[in-house]
């Protein structure tokens, strides 16, 4: 099989030529570098991503603490990681870097906070 990919591992973005079959990646052409390779492996054979998004927060100085996937999640299970989310409240005060939810819907991966709310005055 064979495909393009832009790398996004930096912004140089490098439009990348991949061939692979069943099992591997055979070839690639066109990156700058060879992180190129790992990057296009990984969205052929397992595609992650970062999800980000807000928790509510009860009894916090603002009501939502921005979140994020740590590590990132099976690009599939981001609409159950989403669903998920909109059902969890948390309680004030937050720290950045609270493990909010662990091993969230299955994946191995935490959602952490990226905000620190504090208690309401
Ligand atoms: S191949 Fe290398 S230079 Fe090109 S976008 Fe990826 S990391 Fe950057």
């Amino acid at each position: 099989m064979k495909g393009k990919f832009t790398c996004v591992v930096c912004p140089t973005s490098c439009v990348v030529n991949a061939e692979w079959n069943e099992i591997e990646l055979e070839n690639t052409d066109h990156a700058q570098c060879k992180l190129a390779w790992d990057y296009v492996r990984g969205e052929i054979f397992d595609p992650r991503r970062t999800v980000t998004s807000t928790v509510r927060v009860d009894d916090g100085d603002i009501p939502l603490v921005s979140v994020k996937t740590e590590p990132p999640v099976p690009k599939a299970k981001v609409f159950e990681v989403m669903q998920h989310l909109a059902h969890v409240v948390l309680k004030a005060p937050v720290n950045i870097g609270d493990i909010v939810v662990a091993d969230v819907v299955g994946t191995g991966s935490n959602i952490v906070a990226t905000k620190k709310i504090l208690l309401k005055a």
